[in-house]
């Protein structure tokens, strides 16, 4: 039935467990959603699947932070490991700066588990801030328009332009304002919010070096959290597989990659393991039940046997603190 309406995933073709995981969700939550999809409705899959996360752009120039939220099906990781050394440690001191500038938060451990790559590294790398150049910042943009519109009003001007200049001034000052506030309590700014400063925006932006940053939002954390790695990267024409291990535990404290209140801890339920290279490589899976791991690959079922280091996909249940005890297992080291 999958197949029918998923025909690239039929025959002998090399698959990718990720992209095939992804494809069959999404059908899943279509059809529960049923057709046409009903925005009021949210599919099991989004309930149990489904997380936010949060952007912070953050001006180098001002300061400013601008915050928007988005919803996710799984986190799609690098591995630490796979970054070029040198270059990246260009980049490191670059982007330290920039948060300097910005004062923002970062995971206190991001050295160590950047040169010891583990799933903590990997995340801390993917919520590490980025430098992006040439934003346009609101904010600045509205600085500039101040300063200009308060030179051109020390000036001599007939009363029709100065009342004009004022007014604008009035905008221009309301929207610092605005600006400020919901930077300061984090809160993303809607197209109502900056409707009236468009024109100025539009005309004339600022344009900054600033730092991004992504972040979980800790009490929407998903119920199961899938984490692929990035295994597979295109270098000009040609797929390279990175099978570098990245170790990890049975447990996962998502709260240094987490912002907006307490995250959750998560507890490994199964792992998809990728062997081979691209010309022929072979999916597995190892599952746990209780406390007990199975290995599944086609036909072949051994239970007693724990995951490896050499994960693709892993999926991960939060833990209910409550009934926490209920089911312990024991640990992967
Ligand atoms: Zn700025």
């Amino acid at each position: 039935m999958f197949i029918k309406k998923h025909r690239r995933f039929g025959g002998f073709r090399q698959q990718d467990a990720n992209e095939f995981t992804a494809c069959l969700l999404d059908q899943l939550s279509q059809e529960e959603a049923g057709r046409p999809p009903r925005p009021d409705v949210r599919s099991v899959v989004d309930r149990v699947f489904q997380g936010r996360q949060q952007t912070c752009v953050t001006c180098t120039a001002c300061g400013t932070s601008y915050y928007t939220e988005s919803l996710f099906t799984g986190l799609n990781v690098p591995v630490a490991s796979s970054l070029p050394h040198d270059s990246e440690r260009v980049t490191d001191q670059k982007v330290m700066d920039a948060i300097q500038t910005a004062k923002l938060p970062v995971h206190q451990d991001y050295e160590s588990l950047h040169l010891c790559p583990s799933i903590e590294g990997c995340l801390a790398r993917h919520t590490f801030p980025d430098v992006a150049q040439g934003f346009k910042c609101l904010y600045c943009t509205l600085m500039w328009y101040q300063a200009a519109l308060t030179k051109k009003l020390s000036g001599e001007l007939d009363e029709s332009t100065k009342k004009e200049y004022q007014d604008h001034l009035v905008t221009v000052k309301e929207g610092l304002e605005l600006v400020s506030e919901a930077s300061a309590s984090r809160r993303p700014l809607s197209d109502e919010d900056t409707e009236p400063y468009d024109t100025y925006f539009t005309r004339r932006p600022v344009r900054q070096a600033a730092t991004v940053r992504v972040a979980l939002v800790g009490p929407a954390a998903p119920q199961v959290l899938m984490i692929a790695l990035t295994r597979f990267k295109q270098t000009g024409v040609k797929v390279v597989k990175n099978n570098d291990p990245v170790g990890f535990r049975e447990t996962l404290d998502m709260a240094p990659f987490s912002i907006g209140g307490p995250a959750p801890r998560y507890r490994l339920r199964g792992v998809t393991i990728h062997s081979g290279g691209l010309g022929g490589g072979h999916y597995t899976a190892v599952c746990r039940a209780g406390a007990t791991w199975t290995h599944y690959s086609d036909s072949s079922v051994r239970s007693g046997v724990k995951p490896d280091v050499q994960p693709y996909v892993l999926f991960y249940e939060r833990i209910d603190e409550e009934k926490e005890d209920l089911d312990e297992s024991p640990d992967l080291e």
